[in-house]
């Protein structure tokens, strides 16, 4: 699905170099790289506050405590996206309150966001699925209207820029309360390791942000609340620098090879190319299309015998998950997110995708449907 090797290549000597760096100075945990990384990524994002720490699970569950959201707090989030976004919900022993999403761009639905609103609502987190924007407008008004929080899951749709209807265009994961991300190394912007981030334009919040992550010190050695312990390490903040002026061209190329894809599929009989929101650009995390009425476990065996790797995100949405089964949701209760977790399948995506691949690939999804 990624080829993360032939990107290093590419960058092999800065990369090293800046690891190099680290390692002479051996200052692993906070060193001036992860400062450095810090406010490059501000920059890029104008935004006035990133803070690094452990991973996107951490960025999320911090920002929930940062926000001091207590124990019986509604939280709401959609139903069809990665679990970590639910799970830090449930942790923090905060109530997960799941919506459906748009049948075409798989982004949550600002209508159902409305319909789940009760008095203890707290926050809303909108995933920005697959690497474009959700209706930020749309979701920042509701949230005015309701005095909540807007947590933006930017996990997978880092550098994508959001068009808001004030004319003015913003990074994704910069209009809410607080931003997340993932350097997870198949991430969009990756990491050799685990990494994540948050961001803020609130100073406030970033400070509590900073102190969450340094086990709830301010002062040092002084604990004015539970925190936990999540740090962006100086290696992998050394390898984030070098890569993030890459960003832009990465998504580029993974705009190549969504055009390559949507010219194979479109206006295929049994594919739907995915749609783009018309307020976002896309960074294409994932090419997603959906398939219909034809055999998915057929297309992914046939695949595998080609040696095109295929996956399903996500085979099942979160009300159906075991693990989150709660008596107030029934099967049936979110059709859309049904509906998508059992005919969307997603290609190889990444940023070096050339184009006897990219020929390869399709000509070998479109045989399926020959040989079917
Ligand atoms: C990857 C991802 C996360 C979690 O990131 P980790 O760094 O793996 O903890 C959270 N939300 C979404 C939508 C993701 O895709």
């Amino acid at each position: 699905m990624v080829d993360l090797k032939s990107q290093y290549e590419k960058i092999k000597t800065e990369i090293d170099s800046s690891i190099q760096e680290v390692i002479h100075s051996t200052q692993f945990i906070k060193g001036p790289q992860v400062a450095a990384f810090e406010n490059q990524l501000a920059d890029y994002l104008n935004v006035k506050h990133a803070i690094g720490c452990a991973n996107g699970t951490d960025a999320l569950q911090i920002a929930m405590m940062a926000l001091g959201l207590k124990p019986g707090d509604e939280v709401i989030t959609a139903n069809f996206t990665f679990i970590a976004t639910a799970e830090v919900i449930a942790l923090l022993g905060l109530t997960p309150v799941l919506v459906d999403v748009d049948p075409d761009t798989y982004n949550i639905d600002p209508e159902a966001i409305r319909r789940a609103i009760t008095s203890r609502t707290k926050a809303i987190v909108p995933v920005h699925l697959f690497g474009q924007c959700v209706p930020m407008d749309e979701i920042m008004e509701i949230a005015q209207q309701h005095g909540l929080y807007v947590i933006e899951d930017n996990a997978q749709a880092i550098g994508s820029d959001y068009h808001s209807k004030d004319g003015k265009i913003y990074k994704s994961g910069t209009i809410g309360h607080i931003g997340c991300t993932s350097f997870f190394p198949s991430k969009n912007l990756g990491c050799f390791g685990d990494g994540g981030a948050l961001f803020t334009n609130d100073d406030q919040l970033a400070e509590e942000i900073r102190a969450v992550t340094n086990h709830g010190m301010k002062i040092r050695y002084y604990h004015d609340f539970v925190g936990i312990n999540s740090r962006l390490d100086t290696l992998q903040a050394a390898i984030l620098k070098v890569k993030l002026p890459h960003l832009d061209a990465y998504a580029v190329a993974r705009n190549r090879a969504a055009s390559f894809y949507d010219r194979a599929f479109a206006n295929h009989p049994h594919m739907e190319i995915p749609k783009r929101f018309e307020q976002s650009t896309h960074v294409f995390h994932q090419y997603t299309l959906k398939l219909k009425n034809a055999d998915r476990d057929g297309l992914l065996k046939f695949l595998t015998t080609k040696g095109v790797p295929m996956m399903i995100y996500y085979p099942v949405p979160l009300h159906q998950q075991k693990a989150y089964r709660n008596p107030r949701y029934q099967d049936g209760d979110f059709p859309v997110s049904e509906m998508l977790s059992s005919c969307v399948f997603s290609l190889p995506m990444h940023t070096e995708l050339d184009q006897d691949q990219l020929e390869y690939i399709t000509q070998s999804v479109l045989e399926f449907f020959k040989t079917a």
